[in-house]
């Protein structure tokens, strides 16, 4: 079977799926249509599922494709699940579920996913060891995200190695956005309750303000950047929601705020909660106050491994895409796929769509053209890690 002819054929049916999947999206932990209709293609192309759903849930699955040789295995991750976005495209396959859209092009990884599939299939006496292809539900969840019940899971048992692939509308259509180490930030959650002591706006002396404490905390948590993080690493520490108080003239109990702090190096991610708990702890008791800190670690740095990446660079030129190919700088976004390179090295790169509209908003599309980029790129990604990576 002729390689192109066998990429154009699974790229009509992938971006056939695409609309599919594009009609009925499903929430994170939600997954279980989508998961039932790649399942059902699967069997179609004659693709075994070897495991069905994770956390106990029937969302998401992994299917294997064995090649006639020996050799090491290779998972394809593609996440699948969308998001609480209302979608204000005019498309005829416009999201027909209120409130719920792929707004991050996850219907597009699903379906290009698929598409490898049935390239594999056609090609599977090339393949040397297997090529286990992942799809991931609940990328979006933040905190109960997938990818660590993946991993919970043991699905990363006798995996070699990882790729995955983004599309991305604010990278030039085309092109293969790739980076070496550390790709994107690690995601983690903050949440403090300050408790003063409420009382009547004309008697500061006779109650404790814990507004007062918030103040200072805004100043101090966010002097944490540059004053304690190393300034050749990009690190964010966000403050997102402050609220406290209803009257002007009452001083209320207890002040709470929320953010998020995003690290682009691992040791200076691995200190913020200590960091954080000596200065909420401080400054609380400085201000007559006691508070609360929940500090939750969600997603790790993403780091592509270098000679992972390399590969993937070499098999990319040698497909004639070389000059697809566009560096990344790193970006302060997260994503979960970050779990699978603290196992295993692991590669992730973006696919440019030059579409504008940025990921998560209402007027975000996938132009239909990178499903056979994607496709392409993946398929001969899939097929070249067991000839360049012998094992017996
Ligand atoms: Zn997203
Ligand atoms: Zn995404």
């Amino acid at each position: 079977m002729d390689m192109n002819d066998s990429v154009k054929r699974a790229s009509e049916m992938a971006t056939e799926l695409r609309h599919e999947l594009h009609l009925h999206p499903e929430l994170p932990w939600c997954e279980v249509e989508t998961t039932k209709k790649v399942a059902a293609k699967l069997a179609e192309l004659g693709v075994p599922v070897i495991k069905m759903g994770f956390k106990g849930t029937q969302c998401g699955l992994i299917a294997e494709i064995k090649g006639a040789k020996p050799g090491p295995v290779l998972m394809v991750r593609a996440d699948i699940d969308a998001l609480p976005v209302t979608e204000n495209e005019d498309l005829p396959y416009r999201s027909q579920c209120d409130g719920v859209m792929h707004a991050c092009g996850h219907d597009a990884h699903t379906a290009v996913l698929t598409g490898v599939a049935q390239v594999l299939k056609e090609h599977q006496d090339e393949i040397c060891g297997s090529v286990r292809l992942l799809f991931q539900p609940a990328e979006e969840a933040g905190p109960g995200s997938g990818a660590p019940a993946v991993v919970a899971d043991g699905a990363l048992e006798g995996v070699d190695a990882i790729i995955g692939e983004h599309v991305q509308s604010m990278q030039e259509a085309g092109t293969i956005g790739w980076k070496k180490g550390p790709f994107m930030a690690s995601a983690d959650t903050w949440d403090i309750v300050i408790h003063g002591k409420g009382g009547h706006g004309s008697r500061p002396h006779s109650s404790v303000n814990p507004m007062l404490c918030a103040a200072a905390l805004v100043h101090a948590l966010t002097a944490i950047v540059p004053q304690e993080t190393n300034a050749l690493y990009p690190t964010v520490v966000g403050i997102g929601a402050i609220k406290a108080g209803e009257a002007r003239n009452v001083i209320p109990d207890t002040c709470t705020m929320c953010g998020t702090v995003r690290c682009s190096n691992m040791d200076e991610r691995a200190a913020m909660p200590g960091r954080f708990e000596r200065i909420v702890k401080g400054t609380a008791a400085a201000w007559n106050c006691t508070a609360d800190l929940n500090y939750q670690m969600v997603y790790p740095v993403t780091v592509n491994d270098d000679d992972l990446t390399q590969w993937v660079l070499d098999v990319t030129k040698a497909e004639g895409l070389g000059d697809r190919l566009v560096e990344r700088e790193f970006a302060m976004g997260s994503e979960d796929f970050s779990y699978y390179g603290e196992k295993v090295p692991a590669a992730y790169i973006n696919l440019g769509m030059g579409t504008d509209a940025p990921h998560h908003s209402p007027g975000f599309h996938v132009d239909d053209a990178v499903i056979e980029l994607g496709v392409k790129l993946m398929s001969a990604l899939a097929l070249d890690y067991g000839k360049s990576h012998p094992k017996a």
